[in-house]
């Protein structure tokens, strides 16, 4: 049995009507830029996220930048941001022209620890940008009280948890600002890049807005020097034909989750800790092995994809002045194994995928 790491063409399959419609209405408009599409996308957007107002943008990388750059972050200040993360929640401190501080992640959960943010916290420390990652939110209630008590400004990198809640609470909704991506391979992913920044501050949205469509507040009126950075009219269009499904796939994914976790419950396997009442989405389903580089070769063989999120974390990069080492992260990133996980995986394939995984632990294979 062949078991992809995600299938787009499965899932392009279940809704090709709904996308192929959208698309065509796209073309037939003509209207490439803008337009109601995109309008009616963001209006929509806000709404999922729970929050009021939402700025559509080239990709999730820009969508920082450009949240840093409306909370006046700049030369000079320092930002802290999980060791351990995708490159362009630091990335995007660089290019603004302030400084990432790294700070480890949680042993258990894989997310921002709290406990050790306020002994990162210096004079110049101007923002905080947890990643709610893997889907699994970060402790929220705790790095908004220590926000709070530093007055520090919050974004929440929300590029892999479209939906994920801790109590009813949407992610998205707790920070001054936070971030998404519509990368292909997202919980709710365009066929192309795209990204979107979303907050309750009016105010906020306005800058980021500015910021994103070259300074103009309204044609031609330049009020500061901006960026390019917009979210196209065809992928606005697919998103919007896309986000009806992403409650049901995020169910589908949490029912493929729940499988591995039933599977693997007896083995020696670590998996990612989840807070009672935090709602994870699994964008992806990760374990922690003794032999990672063996378990991952074995299971190519078997015909199942898997990847490696990430291989470094940020510290040991070398493109970062933070070098100083992590526990934890450190510890982490040779043992981490990403297994197939999207909405559209059959039963068979996921029984296929725990019974391969088992067979390794078990048996060596
Ligand atoms: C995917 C991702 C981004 C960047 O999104 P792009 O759309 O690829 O630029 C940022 N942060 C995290 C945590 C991500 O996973």
């Amino acid at each position: 049995m062949k078991v992809p790491f995600v299938d787009l063409q499965a899932q392009y399959k279940t809704i090709k009507p709904r996308v192929d419609q959208a698309i065509s209405e796209v073309l037939a408009a003509a209207a490439f830029i803008g337009g109601d599409a995109v309008a009616d996308f963001e209006a929509e957007f806000a709404g999922l996220t729970g929050t009021g107002y939402a700025v559509g943008c080239a990709n999730g990388t820009d969508a920082l930048e450009i949240a840093l750059e409306a909370l006046g972050v700049g030369p000079g200040d320092e930002v802290l941001v999980p060791a351990y993360t995708w490159v362009s929640t630091a990335s995007a401190v660089v290019r603004v022209g302030a400084m990432p501080v790294f700070v480890d992640v949680h042993a258990d959960y894989y997310t921002l620890d709290p406990d050790l943010l306020s002994q990162a916290v210096t004079a110049s420390t101007k923002a905080i940008i947890p990643v709610h990652f893997y889907g699994l939110p970060a402790d929220m209630p705790a790095i908004m009280a220590l926000a709070k008590k530093y007055k520090l400004k919050v974004i929440e990198d929300c590029a892999q948890a479209h939906g994920a809640m801790i109590g009813r609470q949407p992610v998205a909704t707790f920070g001054d600002l936070a971030t998404f991506s519509f990368y292909p391979g997202k919980n709710l992913g365009a066929y192309g890049d795209g990204g979107a920044i979303v907050t309750n501050d009016r105010a906020l949205a306005d800058k980021c807005r500015v910021i994103a469509r070259l300074g103009q507040q309204g044609k031609h009126n330049h009020v500061q020097v901006g960026r390019n950075s917009r979210l196209d009219a065809l992928q606005a269009a697919v998103l919007r034909a896309k986000l009806p499904m992403l409650e049901e796939w995020t169910a589908r994914r949490r029912w493929v989750a729940r499988q591995y976790a039933m599977q693997f419950a007896d083995l020696k396997i670590k998996t990612q800790r989840i807070p009672a009442d935090f709602k994870h989405v699994y964008h992806l389903y990760v374990v922690q092995v003794d032999k990672r580089d063996g378990l991952r070769k074995y299971l190519q063989e078997k015909g199942i994809q898997t990847q490696i999120h990430y291989p470094k974390p940020l510290n040991q990069l070398g493109v970062f002045a933070d070098k100083r080492p992590q526990k934890v992260a450190d510890a982490m990133a040779d043992r981490l194994l990403s297994l197939p996980m999207y909405p559209e995986m059959t039963r068979e394939q996921v029984d296929y995928v725990a019974a391969m995984v088992k067979k390794f632990i078990v048996y060596g294979g």
